[in-house]
């Protein structure tokens, strides 16, 4: 027999979504549950940004000075260099909040804060090495979840489910919800080089005749992202490692007496790219939100940003009816994804555009030995760099904290 526990959420997956609402819900003395598959925080490179938006956060919940002790580095500019010709494509500065930089902090440091302070209220429980498998279901609705932990398998019940693992959801699968698929024209290899003395020091884009690579200066290393048609890298792999070299040396030109760093295809990680989102966040007992509701592209990296006000929004709705114990019907569901599916789409648009009509390394290559028009009025309007600012930092209908501490 599976070994059984009852909480008022039960949330799958300790990502930026599942750790904020955890911790939000858990500060309103709701009791929460959050299932994690790995043994701790430590994984693969999934974006390392703490946007503005988050920090205000922070500073919302009164816990922006223990935040900013956690090491990061800080963004003020995000600059790229287009065939040559160098342009400061957002200005943070500007943002009204109570930090307006782009943090640059390992996801682990981020979440390990979050799990931290989570942890000061008895109604927090974190299961790690716990990978959910299934969801129960009784007379139509979503009761719990089964998962296997090292302790075996355990059933997990609760008033509501909230499934943020990720885009690859297994509880979005297992409850039968729609996904609608957009095509994504790229994918993106993640490797790091390291930093040396007189490179430069911004985190920058560099767009070099139809080739792109974004690079985010770490102090110590260049995490860099390097974009490739879709499906296309076993077809870079049968050319070689030299050709690969030769290749992100034309686009930047400064790590060219580094590239044997990159000692096998071992040492580059895949990213295949999807945009993706539910019809429907939803189901009687269980609710999607982050990656598990809209897979995002890495494009301006938002996703983390998304995850957490998500999170922020699904706990300022469902605090009220969860501590009253009124049953979360999927009316009070509905209003989670009304809520957050402009903002979404908003962005998800964006990325689209900027993916099939700016970054498309084909057109680019073919049209655009200038650098395309948005950037070229940025440049001439150096006060337009306040939007992309805006969008990557805050993003559409910023939320706040609305829920209350229990003491
Ligand atoms: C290589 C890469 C780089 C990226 N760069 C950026 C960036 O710079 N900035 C940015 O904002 N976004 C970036 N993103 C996107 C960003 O990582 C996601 O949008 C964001 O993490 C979504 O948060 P989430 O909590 O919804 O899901 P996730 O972060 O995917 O978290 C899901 C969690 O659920 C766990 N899980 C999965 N399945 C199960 C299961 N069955 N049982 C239990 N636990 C489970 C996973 O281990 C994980 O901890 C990047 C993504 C990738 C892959």
């Amino acid at each position: 027999m599976p070994n059984q526990l009852n909480t008022q959420c039960c949330i799958a997956g300790g990502g930026p979504a599942g750790m904020m609402l955890g911790f939000l819900l858990a500060r309103t003395g709701i009791e929460v549950v959050v299932l994690e598959k790995h043994a701790d925080f430590f994984r693969d490179f999934r974006g390392d940004t703490i946007h503005p938006s988050t920090f205000q956060l922070m500073h919302e919940l009164g816990l922006l000075d223990d935040f900013l002790k956690v090491p990061r580095q800080e963004v003020k500019h995000l600059e790229v260099v287009f065939n040559g010709e160098s342009i400061q494509l957002a200005d943070f500065t500007h943002l009204k909040v109570a930090k307006p930089v782009l943090g640059l902090m390992p996801q682990w440091d981020f979440l390990k804060f979050l799990q931290t302070h989570a942890e000061k209220y008895h109604t927090f429980k974190l299961i790690l090495e716990a990978e959910v498998t299934d969801i129960i279901k009784e007379k139509k609705r979503i009761t719990g979840i089964t998962a296997n932990t090292k302790d075996g398998p355990i059933n997990v019940y609760a008033d509501i489910v909230v499934a943020t693992d990720g885009r690859g959801s297994v509880l979005r699968k297992k409850a039968g919800l729609k996904v609608i698929a957009s095509g994504v024209p790229i994918d993106v290899l993640w490797f790091r080089l390291s930093r040396q003395q007189d490179d430069p020091a911004q985190t920058f884009g560099r767009f070099d005749h139809g080739r792109i690579m974004v690079l985010l200066n770490r102090d110590e290393y260049w995490q860099c992202a390097y974009l490739i048609d879709k499906g296309n890298y076993p077809q870079i792999q049968q050319k070689g490692m030299p050709a690969f070299y030769k290749e992100l040396s034309e686009v930047s030109p400064f790590l060219a007496n580094r590239m044997h760093e990159l000692k096998s295809w071992d040492d580059i990680k895949l990213l295949s790219v999807d945009i993706d989102h539910l019809e429907t966040w939803y189901t009687g007992g269980l609710l999607c939100i982050g990656d598990a509701a809209h897979a995002m592209s890495p494009i301006g990296g938002v996703g983390i940003n998304l995850a957490v006000q998500d999170a922020v929004a699904t706990a300022n709705i469902l605090y009220e009816p969860l501590s009253r114990r009124k049953s979360i019907t999927t009316d009070i569901l509905q209003k989670v994804q009304d809520r957050r599916t402009f903002p979404t789409k908003v962005i998800q648009n964006i990325q689209i555009f900027i993916q099939e009509g700016i970054m498309s390394r084909r057109s680019l290559a073919a049209k655009h030995e200038k650098p395309p028009l948005p950037f070229r009025l940025i440049k001439a309007i150096p006060l337009l760099s306040r939007i992309p600012a805006w969008i990557v930092g805050i993003g559409v209908r910023p939320e706040h904290v609305k829920t209350p501490e229990k003491k």
